[in-house]
């Protein structure tokens, strides 16, 4: 990971990524910026604020669910000595549950795990641990595990001690962060190596779900049936 994955791709500055606010899109997906005129693909890391603010973001909004609501998609793009084709992943969330004013929420047909998309763009997936929080009144929790990012520059003093506020305050992008504390981050620092500049951390945070979708989930969630994989492996056997 380079120091320019670790810039958001609409602002410039640095994202540090934490479950809600930030997130990235990996070269793998294949995305495709469609609102340029070359249709470039689009790689990197992002705050979801700029990309709520962006003139793009229903443009965004409609590559990324296309992708995520699919099992895959042939795409055909132009590229020197003609046209070319490549089946671009689809993330398998294809059942779409709810759709409302701010946001869609749609269930994989293949594992326990929901996306909620904001017609803004963001995005949240929540697992069933998730789900079953939400079934038992509480706020979901997201955690991305341990990150590993490049910082930009020579880190605050005290690294090893400083809250999140701190780092993001010292990393100049305190605000694209809104709402955070909301969230309740829990953020954890697990290591720093000086040589490459290399800070692991972790962080836990609530999504700030749309409030029709937190709605809708909390309906939802009691009643949903998890998978039947034994179902679908039966399936898979009669079409094999
Ligand atoms: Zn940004």
């Amino acid at each position: 990971m380079g120091d320019a994955y670790a810039s958001c791709v609409f602002c410039g500055e640095f994202v540090l990524h934490v479950p809600g606010w930030a997130s990235d899109v990996p070269s793998y997906r294949l995305m495709r910026a469609t609102w340029r005129e070359e249709h470039a693909f689009l790689v990197g890391s992002l705050h979801f604020s700029c990309l709520r603010a962006s003139a793009v973001r229903a443009e965004f909004a409609a590559e990324f669910a296309g992708i995520a609501t699919g099992h895959g998609r042939e795409i055909a793009f132009q590229a020197a000595g003609g046209t070319r084709t490549l089946v671009q992943p689809g993330l398998g969330y294809v059942e779409e549950i709810f759709r409302g004013d701010a946001c869609a929420v749609h269930r994989s047909d293949t594992r326990d795990s929901w996306l909620v998309q904001e017609h803004a763009g963001p995005w949240y997936v929540l697992d069933r641990p998730q789900i079953e929080g939400v079934a038992r009144g509480e706020r979901p929790r997201l955690d991305s595990g341990v990150e590993r990012i490049v910082l930009p520059g020579e880190p605050m003093a005290g690294l090893a001690d400083a809250t999140l506020p701190g780092l993001l305050d010292s990393l100049g992008v305190t605000d694209r962060y809104p709402g955070l504390a909301a969230g309740e981050p829990e953020y954890e620092f697990w290591k720093y190596s000086a040589p490459k500049r290399v800070l692991e951390y972790a962080v836990i945070a609530t999504p700030p779900l749309p409030a029709e979708a937190a709605a809708f989930l909390r309906d939802h969630a009691p009643g949903y049936r998890p998978i039947d994989f034994d179902a679908l492996g039966r399936e898979e056997r009669h079409r094999g």
